[in-house]
């Protein structure tokens, strides 16, 4: 298999699964409970978390670990609300972002916060003036991510965070395909990341927050996460994040050369015919999702099984909506469906995405020659 989908998650790095090992096969005791075999485990997640607070480069803040980004948005989002001042009751987002990020929202909105969701603009990205109008002293909290799953597209962050905290709001911001990747933007209050996106194991998130900026506990019970996030923490998995976050901070520059060069790579095997979805100048170039005329993207990848790539993020791959990301571009239902995205990243071999990038180009050919 070639595998073509960095973006829905990365391979476990070789590092990271030898640094998680032991806690997986030998030290089992609970973090939490005073033995010396707890205190081990104890400063061992705190050596993890040490590792990714240092990998985030921010001051100010510091960190909760949850058992996903989604979690961490989730407990942002509604903690956040769950402890607005009075009079404020709005939030602003983007039609761009994570679902975890959209659907907590328009959760939020059922339960009475006041939610707006700005457009782009066809090259994805925000209008800045558009947001400075929207803002004033009602907004809570201003919702953007960095680096877009699906089409690798940035934001302003350090510029959208002054704005919102000009006018008192917070900011939240999703980096989870930022972290690891690109320098994280200073200036948000409160940063979700993600282990399995920077090569690390699935199952644990965390999300960064500034000093005086706590959301209300998300989950109850025993006190965890300076009784923030309740629930014994996994040793492993805290570790294994540590783990690739000290790599990627080591590898960053490396790694995105290496996108950098896989990017042009792949551009000139796929050959004429192909439009770049989101803007060239502010992207991600481990990200390239394209669209061509007359495509049936799902078609594509039913017939190149042994090439991962997708439609765009992995729940609208799964679900068969037109996604909703290159929709908020302008792209019709039909420009939408033409499009795939390759995601590739430190472990592919410029070699292999270029036999696959040949594939899908003859594949898109005998495509268009079958409907003509
Ligand atoms: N935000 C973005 C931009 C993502 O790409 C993802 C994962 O697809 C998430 C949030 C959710 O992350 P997790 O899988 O840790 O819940």
């Amino acid at each position: 298999m070639i595998y073509l989908d960095y973006q829905a998650t990365t391979p476990l790095a070789p590092e990271v699964a030898k640094a998680m090992q032991p806690w997986i096969e030998e030290k089992f005791a609970n973090p939490h409970s005073p033995s010396r075999w707890g205190n081990e485990a104890e400063a061992a997640i705190e050596v993890g978390r040490k590792r990714v607070e240092t990998a985030m480069g921010l001051t100010g803040g510091s960190l909760a670990f949850t058992g996903s980004a989604t979690e961490a948005l989730n407990w942002a989002l509604k903690g956040s609300a769950e402890k607005a001042p009075k009079g404020r009751n709005r939030i602003i987002t983007v039609a761009t972002e994570h679902a975890a990020v959209l659907d907590t929202c328009e959760w939020l909105a059922a339960g009475g916060i006041d939610l707006t969701v700005l457009p782009v603009q066809p090259d994805g990205r925000l209008d800045l003036d558009l947001l400075s109008r929207e803002l004033d002293e009602r907004v809570l909290l201003v919702a953007v991510m960095q680096v877009n799953n699906e089409i690798g597209v940035t934001q302003p962050i350090t510029e959208i965070a002054d704005m919102a905290h000009a006018c008192g709001a917070l900011m939240l911001c999703d980096a989870v395909q930022a972290f690891g990747r690109v320098e994280l933007c200073k200036g948000p209050d409160l940063v979700a990341v993600s282990a399995h996106k920077i090569y690390g194991p699935k199952g644990i998130g965390a999300l960064w927050i500034r000093k005086g900026a706590e959301p209300a506990p998300f989950i109850h019970g025993g006190g965890q996460e300076r009784g923030l996030r309740s629930g014994t923490l996994s040793p492993a998995l805290c570790v294994g994040f540590g783990a690739a976050a000290k790599l990627a901070e080591e590898r960053q520059h490396r790694d995105y050369d290496h996108v950098q060069k896989l990017w042009g790579a792949a551009t000139r095997a796929l050959g004429k015919g192909w439009i770049i979805n989101g803007s060239t100048n502010h992207r991600y170039p481990g990200n390239l999702n394209i669209r061509r005329e007359g495509l049936d993207g799902a078609r594509l990848i039913a017939d190149l099984r042994d090439i991962a790539f997708s439609l765009g993020s992995a729940c609208a791959s799964g679900s068969g909506r037109p996604s909703h990301v290159l929709r908020a571009l302008g792209l019709d239902y039909r420009q939408a469906r033409s499009s795939i995205r390759l995601g590739f990243g430190r472990y592919t071999k410029q070699k292999e995405l270029v036999e696959a990038c040949h594939q899908i180009a003859a594949h898109a050919h005998a495509q268009e020659k079958l409907d003509a």
